[in-house]
C-alpha cells in the first residue's frame, strides 16, 4: 500500500490539497518528493545545469520594496551604474568561458536614457558574440514598447519575478502606493509573454504573513500562467529595510532553505519542462545550497559576472556570496561531487522544451 505521499507523486494532475500535502510531508517522506523532482527533470529537460553569467547593471531603483536592500530610501549604498565598456566585458568574459547565457539585472528605471541604453547593449552583445550568447533581461517593470525594443535588439528571455501570487500578501511587502501596484506588475507579466520573451518568475519563501496556503496558490499561479522560468528563493532579511529585522513568527532561515527546496521539487513535478534556477540565495544560508536545489529538480545557475568592487552595491539581502571572481577552471563555482549524474551545459542557450511548445499550442 503505497504512502500517501507515494500516491500523490504517482498522479498525473495534482490540485490543491497534493500540493500542500507534498509542501507539508514529513521530514522522512522528503526524499522522496526530492527524488522524483529530479527525475522529471532528467526525463524532460535533462541531466544538465545550465550557466547565465549575471552582470548587475545598476543598483539605482525608483521601487521601494520593503524587503530589499538596493530600496530606493536605503542611502547606505553607494549607487552605481556600470559603464558600457564594464558590460560588455563582463559579457564577453561569459562568452569566453562558453557560458552559452547572460542575464542583465538592475533596479529599476524606466528613464529614456536607460531604456536606450540597455537596447544599444543588447544589440552589441548579440554583435560581437555572432548572436552565440544567449541574453536574458530582469528590469523590472516597463512599457510594452520598451519590452518590444528590448526584444527586437535580440534579449530572448524575461525575469520578473511576482514575488508574492496573493495581492494581499504582495500588498503587506510593498508599499502602498501606484508605484507598488499588484496588478500593473501582472499585467506587465502578461505583456512580457505576449511580446514573444520565454518568461520567468518566481516567489519568496518565508516571508513574514506567508502561509502554507499561499505558497500552494503561488505553485497554482505560475502553473495557469504557464511560465517557461521559474526563480525562486527564501526570503532573507537585510538590516537596511523595514521587513530587515527579523518578526517572532518568521520563520528560521533553515526551515525557509527546506520550504524552498519543496517549492522547487513541487513545481518541477507539476510544470516538468520548464527551466528552474538554483538561487544565490540558498547558498548565502547553505554553502551547498545551490547543488541541493539542483538534487530537487533545479537546473540553472547565475554565477556573478558583476566586476567585483561594485558587489557591495547590490546586496537585495545580506550575507550574499559571490564575491570571487569566477573561477576559470569552475565556472559555475557547483560541487559536481553532490550531484552525481548532473553535468555542466557548456556553450548552449539552455532553452526550455516548454517554451516551444507553450508557442506551438498558440
Ligand atoms: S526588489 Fe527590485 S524593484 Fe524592488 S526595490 Fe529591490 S531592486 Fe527595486
Amino acid at each position: 500500500m503505497p504512502s500517501g505521499l507515494s500516491s500523490i507523486l504517482e498522479k498525473k494532475d495534482h490540485d490543491r490539497s497534493d500540493i500542500l500535502a507534498m509542501l507539508q510531508c514529513s521530514e522522512e517522506e522528503a526524499p522522496l518528493l526530492y527524488r522524483k523532482a529530479a527525475a522529471v527533470r532528467d526525463r524532460y529537460v535533462g541531466n544538465h545545469v545550465y550557466l547565465r553569467g549575471l552582470i548587475e547593471y545598476s543598483n539605482i531603483c525608483g521601487k521601494n520594496c520593503l524587503y530589499c536592500g538596493v530600496r530606493r530610501d536605503n542611502s547606505r549604498i553607494q549607487k552605481y551604474t556600470l559603464t558600457n565598456d564594464e558590460v560588455i566585458e563582463a559579457a564577453m568574459t561569459a562568452h569566453k568561458l562558453n557560458f552559452g547565457s547572460i542575464a542583465i539585472q538592475s533596479g529599476e528605471n524606466s528613464s529614456k536614457v536607460f531604456v536606450d541604453n540597455i537596447e544599444e547593449l543588447v544589440r552589441a552583445i548579440r554583435k560581437l558574440t555572432g548572436g552565440e550568447l544567449g541574453i536574458t533581461l530582469s528590469l523590472g517593470e516597463q512599457t510594452r514598447e520598451t519590452y518590444r525594443r528590448w526584444y527586437e535588439a535580440g534579449a530572448h528571455r524575461y525575469l520578473l519575478r511576482i514575488e508574492a501570487s496573493s495581492e494581499s500578501l504582495y500588498r503587506r511587502v510593498h508599499p502602498e502606493d501606484e508605484m507598488h501596484s499588484f496588478y500593473h506588475r501582472l499585467d506587465c507579466l502578461r505583456v512580457i509573454q505576449e511580446t514573444g520573451y520565454q518568461t520567468g518568475t518566481g516567489v519568496m519563501v518565508g516571508l513574514p504573513y506567508q502561509t502554507m496556503t499561499h505558497l500552494a496558490d503561488d505553485i497554482i499561479f505560475m502553473r495557469d500562467f504557464d511560465i517557461d522560468m521559474c526563480g525562486m528563493g527564501p526570503f532573507i532579511e537585510h538590516s537596511d529595510t523595514p521587513l530587515g529585522v527579523r518578526g517572532t513568527d518568521n520563520l528560521f532561515l533553515r526551515e525557509r532553505f527546506n520550504l524552498t527546496l519543496r517549492m522547487i521539487a513541487i513545481i518541477r513535478i507539476i510544470m516538468k519542462d520548464i527551466n528552474i534556477v538554483a538561487s544565490t540565495a540558498m547558498q548565502t544560508i547553505d554553502p551547498a545550497g545551490r547543488e541541493k536545489a539542483i538534487s530537487c529538480g533545479a537546473n540553472v545557475v547565475m554565477p556573478n559576472l558583476t566586476p567585483a568592487r561594485y558587489r557591495a552595491g547590490y546586496l537585495i539581502y545580506e550575507g550574499k556570496p559571490g564575491y570571487r571572481e569566477v573561477n576559470e577552471t569552475n565556472i559555475s563555482g557547483l560541487n559536481f561531487e553532490h550531484m552525481p549524474g548532473m553535468t555542466l551545459g557548456r556553450g548552449t542557450w539552455g532553452d526550455t522544451p516548454h517554451y516551444r511548445r507553450r508557442l506551438s499550442k498558440e
